[in-house]
């Protein structure tokens, strides 16, 4: 897949096949109909064929972007630390792409690329412990809430862990001090059900003496 660059015209003939691969590429990935015409310029009437024969399915249609800042940041009862970390890793992966050539990339592009570099990386992870992937419709909206990165006005912002050093979402109009770094609270929770086992194991011991 080569790399399409930030300004290039989707209208223009010299980009004609890379927005086309790029469009393949989003219909494989799952992206909304209205995304993918966004950033492709392909009509949607067209992109509802392409889902049909690159999937035989038909394509997802509503809204484009989902999802408060909340919903990505904070720990609810609809989400966990893991899914935090899912979040801090996509955008990961997408500052990465995006420091890959000096050029700035198109969005869609780098959107996609770093989808697809999110998932190989998560893939075994959510195999071996069921944690919830983004995916790629969350993965904008995300985007979209971070202001691609780019806006230091944005809804959703990152913070540093000082003990594990991993950079996680917060959301900025809230205090830091409310919204703990997931992958510590991960690893508080895990010793203290590991303390509370060997505390139980430890009384059943005695009492069986
Ligand atoms: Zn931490």
């Amino acid at each position: 897949m080569n790399p399409i660059p930030r300004d290039a015209d989707p209208a223009d003939s010299l980009w004609e096949r890379e927005f086309l691969e790029l469009a393949h590429g989003l219909v494989m990935a799952g992206a909304k109909t209205r995304l993918i015409a966004r950033y492709t310029g392909l009509p949607l009437r067209r992109i509802r064929v392409l889902y049909r024969t690159l999937r035989g399915v038909a394509a997802p249609s509503g809204p484009i972007a989902q999802g408060s800042a909340r919903f990505f940041a904070l720990r609810s009862r609809h989400t966990s630390a893991a899914w935090n970390i899912q979040c801090a890793a996509f955008l990961g992966c997408y500052e990465r792409i995006g420091s890959l050539t000096e050029q700035p990339l198109h969005r869609g592009w780098q959107l996609l690329a770093a989808f697809n570099a999110y998932l190989a990386i998560t893939d075994s992870l959510t195999k071996s412990a069921a944690v919830k992937q983004l995916d790629i419709n969350q993965c904008f909206a995300l985007l979209t809430r971070c202001g691609f990165l780019q806006d230091p006005r944005a809804e959703l912002g990152r913070r540093e862990c000082p003990s594990c050093l991993i950079s996680y979402l917060v959301v900025a109009s809230l205090p830091a001090s409310a919204q703990p770094c997931p992958v510590c609270s991960m690893s508080n929770n895990a010793r203290r059900l590991a303390a509370q086992a060997a505390a139980a194991a430890q009384s059943r011991t005695r009492h069986s003496r």
